[in-house]
């Protein structure tokens, strides 16, 4: 039979609150062991033979995954491996830009991305000093790989709101996205053009249309991203304002939530940058 964590508590635990075993409670002491599989050993007032019929169920609950609280990242971080794991590294340049390389024996896929390039093999993804991703980075990453896509950009430029499937996520892409660069940078574009060039992008001329300035990201080869941003105009009553553009084949290399993880990813480092400045 399962143990929930009221099971747990209300059956098992002494209910002294004691915090021997690091929680302030029981009752939070229980929590950790359903959904995080704490063990249960560590409250030290358990009978050898208690922890051990116990272990049995919460053994068997943890395998059917009942009332585990989810990795999310582990969870999405596997399902990319799974969905890039058929493709070989050497089929990854002529589809998406890159070099491949051999390590003793074993190829290597190197993989520009921003100012830095990616460090590919056996589908585990470092920086090109060897710092390894962050999990949701890594996904990100894997998706690119596993989308297919072999188009090389247009040149025709779409705002998020233009691309297929979108209107879910316009929210997120203007919350997290085009607002907080925006704030981040009124009445500051220099700052934004110091911070943009540190990340590789370069000054956009050509397709900057009315913005007050423009730039062009390379995120991976053939992803270009154009960031326009208009500045605060205080005698007109004009908030600052960004918006990026993505070129018309990105849904060719990207699934959507990449897309807009690619947005944050932009804005972060943007804002993340200005912080540290
Ligand atoms: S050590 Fe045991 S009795 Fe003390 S708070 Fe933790 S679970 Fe409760």
């Amino acid at each position: 039979m399962a143990l929930s964590v009221v099971d747990l508590y209300r059956d098992v635990l002494p209910k002294t609150n004691c915090g021997e075993c690091g929680h302030p409670t029981c009752l939070a002491f229980a929590g950790q062991v359903v959904a995080a599989a704490l063990p249960l050993s560590e409250c030290p007032y358990l009978s050898t033979d208690t922890v051990e019929r116990c272990t049995v169920e919460l053994k068997e609950q943890y395998a059917k995954g009942k009332w585990v609280r989810r990795d999310m990242a582990e969870d999405a971080l596997n399902w990319a491996r799974q969905r890039a794991a058929d493709m070989t590294t050497e089929s990854f340049p002529p589809r998406l830009g890159g070099d491949l390389e051999t390590e003793d024996g074993v190829p290597v896929f190197r993989l520009p991305y921003f100012n830095d390039t990616l460090r590919i093999k056996n589908l585990t993804i470092t920086t090109h000093e060897g710092e390894p991703l962050t999990r949701w980075e890594q996904v990100f990453v894997l998706n690119h790989l596993a989308q297919g896509g072999s188009k090389n950009p247009t040149g025709r430029w779409k705002g998020f709101i233009e691309l297929p499937n979108t209107t879910s996520k316009i929210k997120n892409m203007v919350d997290s996205v085009e607002r907080p660069i925006a704030e981040a940078f009124a009445d500051n574009i220099l700052l934004l053009k110091e911070r943009a060039q540190d990340l590789g992008a370069t000054v956009e001329v050509e397709d900057a249309g009315s913005a007050d300035i423009a730039f062009r990201f390379s995120p991976f080869p053939k992803v270009p991203v154009i960031l326009l941003f208009w500045d605060a105009d205080d005698a007109e009553g004009f908030e600052a304002k960004a918006k990026l553009m993505f070129d018309e084949t990105v849904t060719d290399h990207l699934d959507i939530e990449s897309i807009v993880f690619l947005g944050e990813e932009i804005a972060s480092r943007l804002v993340k940058q200005k912080e540290s400045h």
